[in-house]
């Protein structure tokens, strides 16, 4: 997989590549990356890259042509969506929510093209030219698009083939539409709070079952909306709709 990240602040995300799991993926060549200056690509002698946006209004607005040539440099062609160039995505609190699915569709691309906004954001031309994707990672407003691009580089990379073993993400939170099950590691005994039996005795089986209860607890107590979509998706076997019926009625029962 191949990141570029177009920004007016090259050092936020450079800093990323060269840390932990990230820096060893790197290292074996799974991950590739390149971090382009949007300023590099300005032709006036101040590297102008905004201005006050037409109809009047606050703030200033990212200039079309700068991020043009930076997009082509890139390799995002005007006029070609994709997949017959790399997925361009454009940063936005207007996008698309992000989450967990869209990463994984996000991690099978070959390559990623991120484009950050600053100031109020970039000259719509720009959006109806080259992005193929608008991608919000919450309803918030930050002030600039590098920490929304690395939440992505972040939430994808690690689903990339060979990043991590595939076994630390099956239980993850999320997949499957459940949370992950509560962890402890030692000692056994924390400030007298003890760790729970079933995860001393051994027993696979056991063991299996208690996490698969607790993540339905946790999804039901925390994220019941995970829990309806899941089920309107027919995501959990039967075990977990079991689990699910019975942790409902013991909820019930209370309540009488
Ligand atoms: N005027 C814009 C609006 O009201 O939607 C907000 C611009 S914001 C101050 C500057 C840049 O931060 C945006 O162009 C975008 O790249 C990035 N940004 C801000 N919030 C974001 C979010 N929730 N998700 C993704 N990117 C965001």
């Amino acid at each position: 997989m191949k990141y570029t990240v177009l920004t007016l602040f090259p050092e936020i995300t450079d800093a990323f590549f060269a840390n932990s799991i990230m820096a060893k993926a790197v290292d074996k060549g799974i991950i590739t990356y390149q971090v382009i200056n949007i300023r590099d690509y300005a032709q006036d002698k101040h590297h102008t890259c905004d201005d006050a946006p037409y109809g009047g209004g606050p703030g200033m607005l990212m200039l079309s042509e700068p991020l043009g040539r930076a997009l082509e440099a890139a390799g995002a062609k005007k006029g070609v969506s994709h997949p017959f160039k790399p997925r361009v995505i454009y940063l936005t609190p207007s996008g698309r929510p992000f989450n967990q699915a869209l990463a994984k569709e996000l991690a099978g691309e070959d390559e990623l093209i991120l484009l950050c906004g600053r100031y109020e954001g970039i000259d719509q031309r720009i959006i109806d030219r080259y992005v193929d994707d608008e991608i919000s990672i919450g309803d918030y407003v930050l002030s600039s698009g590098e920490a929304a691009a690395l939440v992505i580089i972040d939430a994808t990379y690690r689903l990339v083939d060979q990043v991590i073993t595939s076994e630390s993400l099956d239980e993850e939170s999320f997949s499957g539409g459940l949370l992950e099950y509560p962890q402890f590691t030692r000692p056994e005994v924390y400030d007298t709070m003890r760790v729970p039996e079933v995860l001393l005795s051994g027993h696979h089986a056991n063991i299996r079952r208690w996490r698969l209860e607790k993540r339905v607890e946790k999804t039901l107590a925390l994220r019941p909306d995970l829990i309806r979509r899941g089920e309107e998706a027919g995501l959990f076997d039967e075990e977990t709709v079991s689990i699910i019926e019975e942790l409902r009625k013991n909820e019930r029962n209370k309540g009488d």
